[in-house]
């Protein structure tokens, strides 16, 4: 196959490229390098089926000759990210969107949009399967992104049923693992990067909030059985493993051997307070499962940092105390 890949110089875009590439497959790889990183790909660019194309994919994406399938994953996605760059998220997830099924409908290929559990927003129904509707403040902090997945998701279902394009959605759980930016303010890059820089781990509100860590490459597994499926989806991918934040600290402590304090700051505005996966649909659908206990995950995510030890210096001045402004971190109140 011939594969274009948005946002494949991403974190979970460049592991993308990595599998395809290493299955036989041919990848067209656009990133504008906004989030994305040409050191995630550098070792793929001397590789003759490899193409990389720096391009904003909200404007253009040029690429050359047709492709079997499309995996549109470009967009900010961690919260300092698209806060950061609110009117770039909102473009990539629209008219990105948008030109990257163009080229599904013209080429015949297979789309694959990455999606995300924040379709689910702060939600009601615990834990969330792919028919909840979800809870999202339309003009809130967040909704920057989620609004923008969701619309997105919207488009792909419309091109589905106005055009025939062979879409499949699935919608991403937090994940975790090496060539995460140190400084991208996600909680799993911002504790390990803390403790090893001996610096308190930052809690945001009392961390009773959970999550549920997949490991990149079992997420990965997911994406690429995805593609080769004829699934529309929405499917969930993520690891049901929930965990509250403050047990996340207690681990990334143990892991790393660190003695670093835990401190506590504001809970920024409609964080979800929980969020775990149910991904029996994956399991029937796609014969999917994570395999990687967090615990594993996390001690390779830890050694990746450990390599990278001057980056991880680097972020301190970044994800010292926060990175939420004002207008977002809500003034809830902060545990003593
Ligand atoms: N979080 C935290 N400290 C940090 C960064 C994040 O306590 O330094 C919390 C955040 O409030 C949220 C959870 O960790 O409840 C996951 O945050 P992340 O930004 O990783 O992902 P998302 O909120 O998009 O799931």
């Amino acid at each position: 196959m011939r594969v274009l890949v948005t946002g494949g110089a991403g974190f979970l875009g460049s592991h993308l490229c990595d599998a395809l590439l290493a299955r036989g497959d041919s990848v067209v790889c656009a990133d504008d390098l906004s989030t994305g990183r040409l050191s995630n790909v550098d070792h793929l660019l001397a590789d003759t089926r490899f193409t990389f194309v720096r391009t904003d994919v909200s404007r253009t994406i040029p690429v050359d000759g047709r492709v079997d399938a499309v995996a549109h994953l470009a967009s900010p996605a961690s919260p300092p990210d698209y806060h950061r760059r609110p009117l770039e998220t909102m473009a990539v997830g629209s008219s990105g969107t948008e030109n990257a099924l163009r080229i599904a409908h013209a080429d015949g290929a297979r789309f694959l949009l990455a999606s995300t559990s924040e379709v689910y927003g702060d939600p009601l129904v615990h834990p969330q399967e792919e028919s909840y509707w979800g809870n999202v403040n339309p003009i809130g902090p967040r909704s920057i992104y989620d609004e923008a997945k969701r619309y997105a998701e919207a488009l792909t279902a419309a091109y589905r049923r106005t055009h025939g394009v062979d879409t499949g959605i699935v919608r991403i759980f937090n994940t975790y693992g090496p060539r995460m930016r140190p400084h991208d303010g996600r909680v799993v890059t911002s504790f390990i990067a803390q403790a090893l820089n001996g610096d308190p781990l930052t809690v945001y509100g009392d961390g009773s909030q959970t999550r549920s860590f997949c490991y990149v490459d079992d997420l990965v597994r997911g994406l690429v059985a995805m593609l080769d499926s004829d699934a529309a989806g929405p499917i969930n991918i993520g690891n049901p493993s929930e965990r509250t934040v403050a047990e996340l600290a207690e681990l990334v402590l143990a892991i790393t051997g660190s003695t670093s304090r835990v401190e506590h700051h504001p809970l920024p505005q409609d964080d979800p307070a929980r969020r775990r996966p149910v991904v029996e649909r994956a399991r029937a659908l796609l014969g999917w499962e994570p395999r990687v206990p967090t615990e594993d995950g996390l001690r390779r995510t830890v050694d990746y940092f450990r390599a990278h030890r001057d980056e991880v210096v680097a972020a301190r001045g970044a994800i010292a105390g926060g990175q939420l402004d004002g207008a977002t971190a809500a003034t809830a109140a902060v545990p003593a």
